[in-house]
């Protein structure tokens, strides 16, 4: 066992020392060989490798270190969390549909697999010193060892993978008495919540409108983890709560409280509507148009939009979703680098960190600055025009198109009044007849951009483009020596202060919305809509497919196995 754990955590493997008890006798051991590639011979010159700190082993900072391969920099992570938790699957573990230890494989296993030379602190990053290229950290209140001391860790590339937080929009009352659904210690209390309520509904001296209260489940935020919760509760509590307590049944309700108009309303309006005909039917009560203005410890104030109308909704537990906000680190990380006006903090789309050197952000935390893409596109254009006519004819119109697009794949164009596939659509509309026949107008273009109202369509906050940003960054990291080698770069970007690798892209692959009862809705790439059983499976198979090890593949399979032959435990431990 403790060389497993060796294995693990390498550069402890010198200080310790295994004492065994056996028939009497006391033996002691510390030569145990480390594992890996962490001791550089004695006999070799050191070569001073390069720093790379990661922030974060969510879904971003996770990505990068698996894809990493070039093991020439000395990589340094800092995570509250030791391991990698696969959110997707965080509203199954709230009802035990899998386990949580299903869901979380522990980062030094998916490093230990690319030899890097590769170290890990237990701590919260809680401010970050461009200046003098250094993190400041603390350790993290999890541990129960202890452990006060700050410290700082050098870096000279820093990857900014922190998340999010959940976003309670100031809410009074949400952080004392509301769960968040963000994190595996957060879908843990849910569960033990939920179990809490039915016991507590059960005491004889609990009279009829008490539990009412006690079992009326509230989900604030209909977008899709709200949805998804409301539809995992459902289940748990038709499909096997009401076998166990089936006195309690009369008084089970759930509520979802939302804002807008419609519940998922980013999927395509079929989703949307069969969610709702399917909660409907179901029994969920999804009220539309409220806004939560208060969270006391058993009643929820709401305000009504239509009518105005204040009302106070008793409950027993509440789970709070209204999409996510930035940390507080980041803030001020934020104002210190001059980004102190935005909401989110802003790269390009090498994912670099705005006016700091050697500093990347991806994921939840950041967002491509998108406004800085169109100026770029207006210089692009401006460069082009060598003549200093003011005018592209069409062959290097053509070129400058195909170099734009290459470069800016993902664009979607917002004007004021309508949206715009891309920018052929753009000059097309400002220049009233197809933009490829035509000379162009440089000035006109500008003034086209100009008028670019919501910007482009910007990237959604999810595990798809966590992940994809963090393997993008890691293929340019492995990337470096060579390029570092061959100055020249492709020919497209050896502009000064370019960077040498091409942008970001991002690859939509779709997104599912579990409904419950084994059904489960999907929007694929070209806007194809399925939905229904059939679905689920598609669910599980994808879902499977994407967990990080065979290990939590294995689990969470299993997981799935005995939930249809023995339902979900309902213990409260
Ligand atoms: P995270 O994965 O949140 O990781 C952030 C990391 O930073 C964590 O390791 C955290 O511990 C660490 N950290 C936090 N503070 C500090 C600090 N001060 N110092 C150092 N480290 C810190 N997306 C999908 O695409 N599909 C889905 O089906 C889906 N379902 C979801 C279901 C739920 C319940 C939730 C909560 C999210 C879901 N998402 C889904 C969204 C997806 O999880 C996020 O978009 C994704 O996690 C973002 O990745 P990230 O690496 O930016 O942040």
């Amino acid at each position: 066992r403790a060389s497993h754990a060796f294995r693990d955590y390498p550069s402890l493997s010198k200080l310790v020392v295994i004492c065994t008890i056996s028939g009497g006798g006391l033996a002691a051991y510390s030569d145990v060989r480390p594992f890996g590639n962490v001791y550089a011979d004695a006999a070799q010159p050191a070569i001073k490798k390069k720093k790379v700190v990661v922030l974060g082993t969510g879904w971003a900072g996770t990505s990068f270190l698996k894809n990493l391969k070039d093991p020439s920099f000395d990589i340094q992570v800092v995570s509250p969390c030791n391991y990698f938790a696969f959110t997707p699957l965080l509203p199954s573990v709230t009802v035990g549909t899998v386990e949580a230890r299903s869901v979380v494989e522990p980062i030094r296993n998916i490093v230990r697999k690319n030899n890097l030379d590769f170290g890990f602190k237990e701590a919260e990053c809680y401010k970050i010193d461009t200046v003098n290229k250094k993190v400041h950290c603390k350790p993290t209140q999890n541990n129960s060892m202890g452990g006060k001391e700050e410290f700082t860790v050098d870096y000279d590339y820093l990857i900014i993978a922190m998340g999010a937080r959940a976003n309670t929009f100031n809410t009074p009352g949400v952080v004392e008495n509301a769960h968040f659904l963000k994190e595996v210690e957060d879908a843990l209390r849910i569960r033990r919540s939920i179990i809490d309520c039915f016991e507590k509904a059960s005491l004889p001296s609990v009279n009829e409108e008490e539990k009412k209260r006690i079992l009326h489940f509230v989900v604030v935020g209909g977008g899709p983890t709200g949805v998804e919760f409301a539809a995992e509760l459902h289940d748990f509590l038709h499909e096997d709560l009401i076998k166990l307590y089936p006195d309690l049944e009369k008084y089970i309700s759930i509520t979802l409280l939302e804002a807008g108009d419609h519940i998922l309303n980013m999927f395509d309006k079929r989703i949307t509507a069969f969610a709702e005909e399917k909660f409907q039917r179901d029994g969920i009560s999804v009220k539309y148009g409220s806004m939560v203005v208060k969270v006391a410890d058993k009643s929820i104030t709401l305000k009504e939009r239509s009518s105005g109308e204040t009302k106070h909704i008793p409950y027993g537990m509440v789970v709070w979703s209204t999409g996510i906000g930035t940390r507080p680190v980041i803030t001020d990380f934020m104002k210190q680098i001059g980004q102190g006006n935005r909401r989110v903090m802003a790269t390009d789309e090498w994912l670099r960190v705005e006016g700091v050197p050697n500093v990347y952000a991806l994921g939840d935390c950041a967002t491509i600055n998108q406004r800085r893409v169109l100026e770029d596109i207006a210089a692009i254009f401006s460069k082009a025009d060598k003549s200093g006519s003011g005018k592209l004819n069409v062959e290097d119109f053509n070129e400058v198109i195909k170099d734009i697009i290459e470069r800016y794949p993902q664009v979607e164009i917002h004007l004021k009044s309508k949206k715009l596939k891309n920018f052929v659509q753009l000059l097309e509309t400002h220049q009233g007849e197809s933009a490829k026949q035509t000379t162009l107008d440089i000035e006109k273009f500008k003034s086209a951009l100009s008028e670019v109202d919501t910007k482009m369509k910007s990237l959604p906050p999810t595990a798809q483009v966590a992940a994809q940003q963090g393997e993008y960054l890691a293929e340019c990291f492995n990337r470096m020596k060579e390029c570092d080698e061959n100055p020249e770069g492709p020919i497209r970007f050896r502009d000064s202060g370019r960077h040498r690798f091409k942008p970001f892209r991002y690859k939509h692959l779709g997104q599912f919305a579990p409904l419950g009862g084994e059904q489960t809705a999907a929007q694929l790439p070209g806007d194809w809509v399925s939905i229904g059983h059939s679905t689920q499976w598609l669910w599980y198979s994808v879902y499977a497919s994407k967990l990080v090890s065979w290990r939590t593949r294995f689990l969470v399979v299993g997981d799935w196995g005995r939930r249809f032959v023995f339902g979900r435990d309902s213990s409260r431990i």
